[in-house]
């Protein structure tokens, strides 16, 4: 798979062989067990001296397709799974923090993310330091007080913050800590974390991988040692994908690239009508040339992404105007769907968080998050013309 180009892999990895039956599209195996009439080749199995499968907790054979796809995309070792992003990203974090180690991130992290750094991990005794998510000299010298794991995300979730993944990467490494990023507001498509010196690189599968807002997964890649030591957590705290929804995403995968070329281009265009509106204050777009993060996600992303946000004059009674009268949109939570979706931080990415916590991170309420589907650009840009005409 290593040779071949992205959008290649996302139809042929983990799909080479051919299936039992010769179906051409890879099977949903809802087994929960797989027999065996050998004793010696169950017990090599069971051991991980020969491949195959056990237990659907452990592995499935459905499962293993999609895991396949992330980890060739990703150009990583290994890749593993997860009932959800969430269960990505809380198995990835409890199985390298143990109490007495501490782990340095970013105060704009994905909304149940900031909750698990700001409310479990400290509970047990685990020393979490988030910092200003662009300051890239005060994350350094938080690393270089002594960090076991560094946790980046970029684009970030809302406000589309990006940081320098290479340049942190390298302090971490300095030190010997675990560098993770989540990449779900990228892609695989646009960016790849590992060959920027990450270590693991993690995504909620909901997202943009399966696209089409109708099943839930999460999925990490990386070094083969540092993944098998999540997935050995995963075996046992039982937050496993199914073959249901790992065929969907699958499925999904198929038209990653057709999809995120398409939502990268449309995105830019919406992006750049939008910074000469009037009733529009501000545009966060990492494409945009005044986006203060412009440079850098132009040198790490090979595209833009199809998500962004933006804020309007007069504040929030004017953002409930302007959302009420988009008609070519969900007002609804999560991301990456073939259909646009837009709401506000408070109730989509950082709806765990209490208005507080919010603040505390530099969430504005007043904002609106813009997931671009796709749909043909000038008919969205028709309709947030219409919806910006009722303000
Ligand atoms: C949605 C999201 C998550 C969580 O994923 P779920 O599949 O909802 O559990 C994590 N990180 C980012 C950036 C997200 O957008």
């Amino acid at each position: 798979m290593d040779k071949l180009q992205k959008g290649t892999i996302s139809v042929w990895g983990g799909e080479t062989e051919r299936f039992p039956g010769g179906t051409t599209t890879p099977p949903i195996i809802n087994s929960v067990t797989y027999a065996y009439d050998d004793l010696d080749e169950w017990y090599d199995v069971a051991i991980g001296k020969q491949s195959g499968h056990i237990y659907s907790r452990n592995t499935n054979p459905t499962v293993a397709v999609l895991e396949e796809k992330i980890k060739a995309l990703e150009g990583a070792e290994a890749a593993t799974s997860f009932a959800t992003g969430m269960g990505a990203i809380s198995n990835t974090l409890f199985a390298f923090l143990q109490a007495g180690k501490r782990v340095v991130s970013l105060k704009d992290t994905y909304g149940g993310t900031s909750k698990i750094f700001l409310d479990f991990l400290p509970a047990y005794n685990i020393d979490v330091k988030l910092c200003d998510t662009t300051n890239h000299e005060e994350i350094e010298a938080e690393i270089e007080k002594g960090c076991d794991l560094l946790y980046l995300e970029t684009p970030t979730n809302p406000t589309l913050k990006v940081v320098d993944i290479k340049r942190l990467a390298t302090a971490a490494k300095k030190i010997g800590a675990v560098v993770v990023v989540d990449n779900t507001f990228a892609t695989p498509i646009n960016q790849n974390p590992l060959s920027l010196g990450a270590d693991l690189v993690l995504h909620s599968a909901t997202k943009f991988l399966c696209g089409h807002s109708d099943a839930m997964g999460g999925v990490l890649a990386g070094k083969a040692e540092l993944v098998k030591k999540v997935f050995q957590f995963r075996e046992i705290n039982g937050a496993s994908l199914q073959a249901e929804p790992a065929y969907l995403i699958a499925r999904g995968m198929k038209t990653l690239e057709l999809r995120i070329e398409r939502q990268n281009k449309s995105a830019m265009q919406i992006a750049r009508f939008l910074a000469e509106q009037d009733k529009v204050e501000v545009v966060y777009y990492p494409g945009l040339e005044t986006h203060p993060g412009y440079e850098i996600a132009k040198s790490q992303m090979s595209g833009f992404g199809g998500m962004m946000s933006f804020s309007l004059k007069g504040g929030y009674e004017n953002v409930k105007v302007f959302l009420q009268n988009l008609k070519l949109v969900h007002l609804a939570a999560s991301l990456g769907s073939v259909s646009t979706l837009a709401g506000p931080p408070r109730t989509t990415s950082h709806v765990e968080l209490t208005e507080e916590q919010r603040r505390l991170l530099g969430i504005p309420e007043g904002l609106i998050r813009y997931s671009v589907g796709i749909e043909n650009v000038e008919d969205l840009i028709v309709d947030i013309k219409q919806a910006l005409a009722n303000i």
